[in-house]
């Protein structure tokens, strides 16, 4: 961050652009404004640009080149694939689970007011689906399968290639075929993502989660599915998104997706090791602090821990007055203080579910800023202990069952 020593473990809600990204960006920032669908030399140029772009995007999940499409988010992305998938083709059912990003989950619940019937698959105590589950939940009405690669609160990867598989056995003896989409936000650049593998049709990417720009993102979509656009307008992205690019972001988005590859298992390795590193650290040296999902499916760089007893939005206070950024697994809206969906999903008390804190690794993290962190933790979570009802009154009681009735 641009303050001096501010220790920043919040990559899962954004990262930072490389040095290389904004350099690769700025040419278009500056002297090429061009529209990339006019016809003079520096509008060529653009559109040159646009075109490598989507080479190096395509190239980070193993699809073609002409199978991705920019879009303004991942959200975008996430909302064109469901909406266009569901209204496009036969079948008014739809299976999720109900510890997807809200770009998905309330999309689905936008459908399910428009008449369309959506599945909404429980989770374990780990935040994982089955592939079972799939299989159990499918319909002869069933038209799409949403389903996250990896989570962005708890980290769970889960497992698409085996979804893939029984999605694929279901479409070979039916007639109205079952599409497939993964929301991968949190996964491509950080963990192995590739759609043939996996065996997806659509594939949402964005491109802040993978130090590129906000405001980008991507969809694949595989040859030979037929996708409504969400956004009407001129021809651009061969008509399927209309609006002229943002070719800025859209340079930066590739030239990310390229650096992201190279650098992934390297990263990857680094970051597991400082994962589970964190986590032995913390769950010794604080009581009652338990781990959220997955204990290896998991991504690389994720921590997800419940302080029994406390709430997430104090540690995060705390933590900043220490110049860390941390996130918690509670989500303020609006004033209103509602517990983590996919906390609760796992099976976590409300009380606990609010004393969540996530803390996600970047490119940046080294073990001396976990020290740094493992230093002032233990701390604030006892001095928040002091001052919570629920410890007092556990204190007292001694008995924690009394705080784990659901
Ligand atoms: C961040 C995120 C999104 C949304 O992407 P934006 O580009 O911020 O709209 C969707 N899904 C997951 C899993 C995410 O982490």
């Amino acid at each position: 961050m641009a303050e001096n020593n501010f220790i920043y473990l919040d990559n899962a809600g954004t990262t930072q652009m490389r040095q290389e990204v904004v350099q690769g960006m700025m040419e278009f920032l500056t002297e090429n404004y061009a529209n990339p669908s006019s016809v003079y030399k520096s509008a060529g140029r653009a559109k040159q640009a646009i075109d490598e772009a989507r080479g190096k995007v395509a190239a980070a999940i193993g699809s073609r080149a002409n199978e991705i499409y920019f879009t303004g988010s991942g959200s975008e992305s996430i909302n064109w694939a469901v909406k266009a998938i569901a209204e496009g083709h036969a079948g008014k059912h739809i299976i999720t689970t109900a510890v997807e990003h809200h770009a998905s989950l309330y999309t689905c619940q936008a459908l399910e007011k428009a008449g369309y019937d959506v599945t909404y698959l429980g989770v374990d105590d780990r935040a994982m689906v089955t592939a079972q589950q799939v299989k159990d939940a499918i319909r002869p009405d069933t038209v799409l399968v949403s389903i996250m690669m990896a989570n962005n609160e708890v980290g769970t990867i889960m497992p698409i290639a085996e979804i893939g598989k029984v999605i694929a056995e279901a479409n070979a003896s039916r007639e109205n075929k079952i599409f497939f989409f993964t929301d991968a936000v949190q996964a491509v650049g950080h963990i192995p993502v590739d759609v043939n593998e996996l065996g997806v049709d659509l594939l949402a990417m964005s491109g802040h989660k993978v130090y590129g720009p906000k405001g980008v993102g991507a969809l694949y979509i595989r040859r030979g599915v037929k996708l409504n656009p969400l956004i009407h307008g001129g021809g651009q992205e061969r008509g399927r998104r209309g609006g002229t690019e943002n070719v800025a972001g859209i340079v930066g988005m590739g030239i990310a997706c390229e650096l992201a590859i190279a650098e992934m298992d390297e990263k990857a390795k680094k970051h597991a090791e400082l994962r589970d590193y964190l986590i032995k650290e913390i769950l010794e040296q604080i009581p009652h602090s338990r781990l959220n999902g997955h204990p290896s499916q998991r991504l690389p760089g994720n921590v997800n821990i419940t302080f029994e007893f406390i709430e997430g939005e104090g540690m995060l206070l705390l933590l900043n007055a220490q110049n860390i950024g941390a996130s918690s697994g509670s989500a303020c809206t609006s004033g209103s203080l509602e517990p983590s969906h996919v906390l609760m999903a796992t099976g976590l008390p409300h009380e606990m579910a609010h004393g969540s804190l996530r803390l996600t690794f970047g490119r940046e993290t080294e073990k001396a800023d976990l020290d740094k962190l493992l230093e002032v933790l233990p701390g604030i979570v006892g001095r928040l202990r002091q001052i919570s009802p629920l410890w007092e009154e556990f204190q007292r009681v001694g008995n924690i069952d009394a705080f784990t009735a659901k």
